[in-house]
């Protein structure tokens, strides 16, 4: 809960783009998700100033979500302050070429835009649903490139420094779809890529081959958060989960995907606890089948039971 105190500051900071109880099942991928005791989406980095400050002077819990492509939330929903940045959508071309983006901007703008401009090496993100910040925090690939190959520099604030500091990424840390290096309460606010001259036909070519494989072997017609375990070194989370019969497996609303078995997909009215009964379950099955302990990908997020 937010007292009225700390609400009224909230408001004042960012009018009507603070919600407070919003219902977190409207921000994520899954369609799963409690309310949040406040939603903010800063228009700009003068009002997520205004507002680190508030949660920083106010002791409030803050969250930071992107576009919710990865994210499990809590059916009791969220304590504190979530944060978007939905509205930061700055997206450029710069000398290089690199690609500016501000960590709002989505997928399918930056895939359109270096498609419209010929611009190539930012291809095998295509199809990866969410926003520059949540690719950057992810280090969001497939199997033969990430983020961390093309991002050269992001830019980002803390609760103590509101200032933008810019870091090189070769300072940083990326891993298996997990960025370190950062201070703990970095907000991602923009990224510079780096890319190469092609041509408009080829890169459209390739984003539009990558788009069908996708379509091809994931269920993209039903509400997921994509893969929800990490592929253990050298094999598939999706292999083993097919091979301990877990396939098609249901609790509740959720069901473990036939098309790809590491997709968990809300068929109607499921809730978070029915997606970690079924997460229970695979690594369980997978454990004992398999001899694997497989590691979640998706960030759980908010009040536990
Ligand atoms: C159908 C489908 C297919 C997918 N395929 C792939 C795939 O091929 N490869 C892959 O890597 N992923 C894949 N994903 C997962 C997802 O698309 C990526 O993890 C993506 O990077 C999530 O971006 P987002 O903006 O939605 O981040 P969110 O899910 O909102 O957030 C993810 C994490 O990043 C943090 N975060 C987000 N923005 C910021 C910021 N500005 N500053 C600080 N922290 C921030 C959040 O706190 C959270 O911990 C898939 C998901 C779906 C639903």
């Amino acid at each position: 809960m937010i007292d009225e105190t700390t609400q009224k500051d909230l408001v004042k900071a960012l009018g009507e783009r603070v919600q407070f109880d919003a219902p977190m099942s409207r921000h994520t991928s899954l369609r799963i998700g409690g309310p949040a005791d406040a939603l903010a989406t800063p228009a700009d980095r003068q009002e997520l100033a205004a507002l680190l400050e508030i949660c920083r002077r106010r002791g409030l819990r803050r969250t930071i979500i992107g576009a919710g492509f990865n994210c499990l939330v809590a059916d009791q929903g969220i304590d504190g302050v979530v944060i978007t940045l939905r509205k930061f959508r700055g997206l450029e071309e710069r000398p290089g070429p690199t690609v500016y983006a501000e960590a709002g901007v989505s997928h399918s703008a930056v895939t359109r835009f270096c498609v419209e401009r010929g611009l190539s090496g930012m291809e095998f993100a295509a199809g990866i649903p969410g926003t520059v910040g949540g690719w950057i925090m992810m280090n969001a690939g497939i199997g033969v490139r990430e983020q961390k190959d093309v991002a050269l520099e992001l830019g980002f604030v803390t609760s103590e420094n509101t200032e933008e500091e810019i870091r090189k990424t070769s300072t940083l840390d990326f891993r298996y779809r997990e960025l370190r290096g950062l201070p703990e309460d970095a907000v991602v606010v923009s990224a510079l890529f780096a890319l190469e001259l092609s041509s408009r036909e080829e890169v459209k070519a390739e984003v539009d081959r990558l788009l069908s494989h996708r379509s091809a072997t994931q269920p993209l017609d039903v509400p997921s958060c994509g893969s929800v375990f990490r592929n253990p070194e050298g094999d598939f989370a999706g292999r083993l989960i097919e091979a301990a019969g877990l396939c098609g497996e249901r609790v509740g609303g959720a069901e473990i995907s036939a098309v790809h078995a590491n997709f968990i997909a809300n068929l109607g009215g499921a809730r978070a606890a029915d997606v970690l009964d079924l997460i229970e379950r695979a690594r369980t099955r997978v454990l004992d089948a398999c001899g694997v302990e497989l590691q979640t990908e998706v960030h759980l997020v908010g009040r536990s039971e």
